[in-house]
């Protein structure tokens, strides 16, 4: 049943409403059975282009329904025969087995109901019905939310990828591309409903079988059924190998075949999904901006049945579907630069205000995510070969610091962005940075340089689970955001060196005497508050005039940094390291508890005596004495507690250098 044509269908709508009307006795005269008939193929055709897709036809019953009790011969009575089969009908030419089967139980509940009630309260019987059919409309409402999941799904994915929106197309392309055995025929959008109602108007036309597009994917070289319109039942969004059909010479070499006595075997199109014959049969290549995106397909079951005027059509209608998907294209394109324009708008003016290197990676990897929906993002950098991660979203944080050669970083470590997909269809798999690195395996990376010098290059790489596509416009939105990047840390590191070197000492690295002060004040302010105690060390090298004529200044000044080294090394996070003077260094230990502060104070000057220092082929080393003073059991005034330090320093010189002492009144 479901093979017959529309005419067909008409036809068997006609004779029933004929059969119905004599059986059932409506006594409705052949007049309006015609004009029934007629608006039922206006319908039909209006169903077929899609049109109602969305609707539900129910709607149309609930005021029929409720009138028909009261019209005169019979007629609302036989509307409402007729509509009830007509959904049956619909829903033949669905395939939807359930509602069939559903408008016949309804079909049949009215024959029933009408034998039961005929000439009794029509008011109340009216009702009655008004409340079934309304029941069945709520019943049948699944259209609408097959559409609103659909809607919905439209949504998530445009809003996971923020603001570059997948145009309709696109996104109907890429639910193909990922879900093969999707069998839904719901037309998501315009584009697609354009192109079924030109292949509904072509299949109308030339009267045939079929009437579909296929769509070639030119990566993988195979086509696919993206729409079509046939009285048999097709697999539509199903993919085919593109060397094993005929259809291969249309894409190849742009052919254009009519056969009339078609002899080939059909089933290599696996289009139909039962057996069919097709005889005749029109193969077009759909050109888009000189190349061959699919093929339109027309077949139909008898011989000699396309005229050279059938071929002309077609090729009109092969023209016009080349138009929608250059114009589709052009549309995805403009909707991209301009969300392109956004985010370097966007991303331009919140890096022009900062100065700080982690709100700029923070600015940078946001953007990114608004166009890549990346899974994870590492922050590396690279200093003589060493790896180090700066910054990840990732949980996984301990790395060693060597790359393996197989890795994608091995590759990516260019001045220029760099990206690999199809990773998981790789046979040697391709990890982020080793074997066992704990990311396991991804199917696409990307490295943005975000800063280079001589020393050291920082790159931001992305991880995606998924393939990415990128187009001209986002390699230029990758690339700008690389070169901005650069732009921007530049600045930041820049502006970090200013501000060292107004608090740190050029030579060893570690803070002046201006920021000891004013920090000592900070730090002994705080200790008052919270009632701690802080010590106060003074450090001078023993004889290092001396030293220094011996080994000269530039071997000194290596003594000075070895020494910051060692201090640096020695104490807590929360206690100050600085340059006193010439030779002396200022060591302020703070939250002190007990007397257990001198064994840091008698634990550097021991390192310092033994470690030594390599210079050339000599090894050297020095030794220094310390004078520390407490605050606030010596002193609460800062200059004093400075002072005292310094004569418990000169106490140690007197007994005799390489020594602690503590300050005594
Ligand atoms: P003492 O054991 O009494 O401390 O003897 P000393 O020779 O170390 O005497 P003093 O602390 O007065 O020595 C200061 C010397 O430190 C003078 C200078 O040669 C050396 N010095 C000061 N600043 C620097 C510097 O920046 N680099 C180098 N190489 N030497 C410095
Ligand atoms: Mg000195
Ligand atoms: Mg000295």
């Amino acid at each position: 049943m479901k093979n017959l044509n529309l005419t067909l269908f008409i036809f068997i709508l006609f004779i029933t409403s004929l059969i119905g009307n004599v059986v059932f006795n409506f006594n409705v005269s052949l007049i309006y059975q015609l004009t029934l008939t007629i608006i039922f193929l206006i319908f039909l055709s209006l169903y077929f282009i899609r049109f109602f897709f969305y609707l539900n036809h129910l709607i149309f019953l609930i005021p029929i329904t409720f009138v028909v009790p009261f019209l005169e011969n019979n007629f609302g009575w036989f509307l409402y025969f007729v509509i009830l089969s007509f959904s049956i009908v619909l829903q033949i030419l669905d395939y939807d087995r359930k509602k069939v089967l559903f408008y016949f139980v309804l079909f049949v509940i009215f024959l029933w109901i009408r034998t039961l009630f005929y000439n009794q309260d029509k008011i109340v019987f009216s009702i009655f019905l008004t409340i079934l059919t309304s029941i069945s409309l709520i019943l049948t409402g699944k259209e609408k939310s097959k559409k609103k999941s659909l809607e919905e799904r439209f949504e998530n994915i445009r809003s996971k990828n923020k603001i570059i929106e997948v145009s309709p197309f696109m996104l109907e392309k890429e639910k193909i591309l990922n879900d093969y055995s999707e069998r839904n025929r719901m037309i998501v959008n315009i584009i697609d409903e354009a192109i079924i109602s030109l292949l509904s108007t072509l299949r109308t036309l030339l009267n045939c079988k079929s009437v579909i597009f296929f769509l070639y994917n030119k990566d993988n070289d195979y086509l696919f059924i993206e729409a079509g319109i046939s009285s048999e039942e097709i697999n539509l969004k199903k993919t085919l190998s593109n060397r094993g059909n005929f259809l291969y010479s249309v894409v190849r070499d742009h052919k254009s075949i009519k056969d009339n006595l078609f002899i080939g075997d059909i089933s290599k199109l696996s289009l139909y999904r039962n057996d069919t014959v097709v005889r005749s049969i029109i193969s077009l290549p759909v050109i888009k901006s000189g190349e061959c995106v699919g093929v339109l397909y027309v077949d139909d079951g008898n011989e000699e049945k396309f005229t050279d005027k059938d071929m002309e059509t077609t090729k009109l209608f092969s023209d016009q579907i080349g138009m929608i998907l250059n114009f589709a294209e052009y549309a995805q394109q403009a909707k991209t630069e301009a969300t392109v324009i956004s985010i370097l708008n966007d991303i331009t003016h919140k890096l022009s205000k900062t100065f700080d290197f982690e709100e700029i990676i923070r600015t940078v990897t946001e953007s990114l995510k608004m166009v890549i929906n990346y899974t994870n993002y590492f922050l590396v950098s690279f200093q003589k070969d060493n790896l180090k991660v700066l910054m990840t979203d990732s949980t996984i944080k301990n790395f060693s610091e060597k790359i393996s050669e197989k890795s994608f970083l091995f590759f990516a470590l260019k001045d220029k962005v760099y990206y690999k997909t199809n990773l998981k269809d790789r046979e040697i798999p391709m990890y982020l940075f080793y074997k066992g690195d704990g990311i396991g395996l991804f199917d696409a990376a990307i490295s943005i340089p975000i800063f280079f010098d001589d020393e050291k290059k920082i790159f931001l790489i992305m991880i995606l689970k998924e393939k990415i596509l990128l187009d001209p416009a986002k390699i230029f939105l990758l690339n700008f955001i690389s070169d901005i990047s650069k732009t921007a840390s530049e600045k930041s590191f820049l502006y970090q060196r200013t501000k060292d070197l107004a608090i740190k000492d050029g030579l060893t690295g570690i803070y002046n005497h201006r920021f000891f002060q004013d920090e000592l004040s900070k730090i002994l302010l705080n200790a008052q508050r919270s009632e701690k105690k802080v010590s106060l060390g003074l450090l001078d090298i023993d004889h290092f005039k001396k030293f220094n004529d011996t080994y000269g200044h530039q071997i000194g000044d290596q003594v000075l940094k070895h020494i910051a080294g060692i201090l640096n090394e020695s104490v807590r996070k929360t206690d100050l390291v600085a340059r006193y003077g010439g030779e002396e260094f200022v060591i302020v230990l703070t939250n002190i508890k007990d007397d257990s502060f001198e064994n840091v104070f008698e634990n550097i000057r021991r390192k310092i005596e033994e470690k030594k220092i390599k210079v050339k082929e000599e090894e050297l080393k020095v030794t220094v004495s310390i004078g520390f003073s407490l605050f606030p059991d010596d002193t609460k005034e800062k200059n004093l507690l400075i002072n005292y330090a310094d004569s418990a320093l000169y106490k140690a010189k007197e007994f005799g250098r390489n020594r602690v002492v503590r300050y005594q009144k």
